[in-house]
């Protein structure tokens, strides 16, 4: 192992020297298949990771089933102080972990830290809502009687996450979860098992010095196989599952043919929008950081740009300028903005998408090759590529697909309306972004004429979310909502409880059943 992984491993108590044990329920182990967690950006194999067998699985969900019953009784305030302890626990470690997020999934270490940040800021929400998840107290009509609508735990939350974000979308549904009063089971990417490792080392740390069950958050790594079971598991009320549209269909008819609750949150096909007042000294590196940021592979990355014919030559112009001064490499190297694809095959995806362009006639205005020269030939590094597609037309595949890699499709218009209406051709509905000084193109964007998506910015770009809203998307995105806002209200069973204090027993709605 080189010496820069063996010292971020250490940083996090993840063994270096023989097989690393992937699943924990309160103790660590796994005699599943071997998973190799491999460097995107130079080919090193950073561990040899054993998965959860079924049994193993089986039993993690039955200890998990357990520490529920234990958690349950814990007042909600009482777990927001766990989660403050979490919350100090991740921020000790955020450089190390954020450095492990970049040398395994591949983005660049500003935002491997920042993704950690991101745990720690959900953290921090739930500590304040573990004292703020409320029921309501509803007027009865009839005299003598309230009604309660009363939160209550679920039991088992199975959280499956996807490889672009392998600590944070864990730290969204664990924290609100937790706070909510549930055991949780990961599976995480089975490429990003060491960042899931690590993480789970944190939590399990702080349930340990406190007494509790550590299958309280409960980690099982695998492929496809560990994923389907948990998915159809009867003890798992609640899959909140993050990952492609083709894998969320799967999931959603499964949990749904057994009756369970789904959080979908899946792929996006963002555009953003530049009108001809827009600020272009603005609007130009927004979409630059939103199409090349993590080299495309955020569910949020700009895929789509439509720019008013007006300033459509200018603004190519300047976009083109930020894309040939990129900093290509390693991506712990400081100053780097762009690192690799996450896998080799993510490198042929995108081949074969700007091959595709090319056949259909595409003006490719720049990138389209991979980088082999030099040190970046052992990793997985695409040219970022802005792309002007033959037609414009959103019902073409071109347009309608995810391609999750720096690939950007630009599109000119003459009519805000049209442009709308290209935004919402899609199947997908992740986010989207307007440039615009005008009010009255704001005022059409966020109403009922604007855009479709979950996450509908204003001066903008599309990615980048902070957690204090609700995150996620409509549509093919699989309508889900995770972080803020009223997301925590999905990790909780309600119950409608009327109440009668007084000596009569009345009917609603006037029945008399009178003898
Ligand atoms: P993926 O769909 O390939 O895998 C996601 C997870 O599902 C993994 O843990 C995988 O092992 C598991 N899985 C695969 N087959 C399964 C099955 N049949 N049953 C149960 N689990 C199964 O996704 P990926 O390539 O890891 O991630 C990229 C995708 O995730 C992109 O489409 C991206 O847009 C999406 N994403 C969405 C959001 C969002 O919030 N909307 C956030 C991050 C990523």
């Amino acid at each position: 192992l080189s010496t820069r992984a063996s010292s971020i491993l250490n940083a996090l108590d993840i063994p270096t020297t023989s097989e690393v044990p992937g699943m924990y329920d309160g103790q660590w182990r796994g005699s599943g298949d071997i998973l190799e967690s491999v460097c995107p950006t130079t080919g090193e194999v950073l561990a040899r990771v054993q998965s959860a067998s079924p049994r193993e699985l089986h039993e993690a969900l039955e200890k998990s089933s357990e520490a529920h019953l234990v958690l349950r009784k814990l007042p909600a305030p009482k777990r927001g102080e766990l989660l403050r302890q979490i919350r100090e626990a991740l921020a000790v470690k955020r450089d190390a972990l954020g450095a492990l997020v970049s040398l395994e999934m591949g983005k660049i270490k500003t935002e491997g830290i920042g993704e950690v940040q991101e745990f720690v800021d959900i953290c921090d929400y739930a500590v304040g809502l573990s004292r703020m998840m409320n029921g309501r107290v509803v007027a009865s009509e009839r005299p003598g009687h309230t009604i309660l609508e009363v939160p209550n735990p679920l039991g088992v939350v199975g959280v499956l996450t996807a490889f672009n974000f392998p600590v944070a979308v864990y730290g969204w549904n664990f924290s609100l979860s937790f706070a909510a009063g549930n055991a949780n089971v990961w599976k995480p990417s089975p490429s990003t098992p060491l960042c899931a490792i690590a993480v789970t080392k944190i939590i399990a740390d702080v349930l340990e010095r406190n007494g509790l069950p550590g299958a309280i958050s409960s980690l099982v790594t695998g492929g496809k196989d560990v994923g389907e079971a948990v998915v159809n598991s009867a003890d798992v009320p609640l899959v909140s599952f993050t990952g492609s549209e083709a894998v969320g269909r799967v999931v959603g008819k499964a949990v749904q043919s057994r009756f369970g609750k789904t959080i979908l949150e899946l792929g996006g096909n963002n555009a953003s929008i530049i009108m001809p007042d827009a600020d272009l000294s603005m609007a130009v590196p927004a979409v630059f950081f939103g199409a090349v940021g993590t080299a495309g592979q955020r569910c949020t990355s700009t895929r789509r740009l439509y720019l008013h014919r007006d300033i459509a030559p200018h603004f190519l112009d300047a976009l083109q300028k930020l894309y040939a001064s990129v900093r290509v490499g390693d991506p712990l190297v400081t100053g780097t903005l762009l690192g690799p694809l996450h896998t080799r095959a993510a490198v042929g995806i995108y081949s074969n998408a700007v091959q595709r362009l090319r056949e259909n006639g595409a003006q490719i205005l720049t990138g389209g090759q991979r980088y082999d020269e030099g040190g970046l030939r052992q990793g997985n590094f695409v040219q970022p590529t802005i792309a002007i597609p033959n037609s414009a037309e959103p019902t073409d595949a071109i347009w309608g697909t995810e391609t999750f890699a720096p690939i950007l499709n630009v599109g000119i218009f003459d009519e805000l309306e049209q442009a709308i209406a290209w935004n919402n051709a899609v199947p997908q509905g992740l986010s989207s972004s307007l440039w615009t000084r005008d009010i009255r193109h704001l005022g059409k964007w966020i109403g009922p004429e604007g855009s479709d998506t979950g996450i509908v910015n204003v001066n903008v770009g599309t990615s980048g979310a902070e957690i204090g809203a609700a995150f996620g998307g409509n549509k093919s995105t699989g309508w889900g909502r995770e972080s803020g806002g009223d997301a925590w209200k999905q990790y909780v069973r309600w119950s409608a409880c009327t109440i009668n204090f007084s000596d009569a027993a009345p009917l609603a709605q006037g029945v008399d059943f009178s003898t």
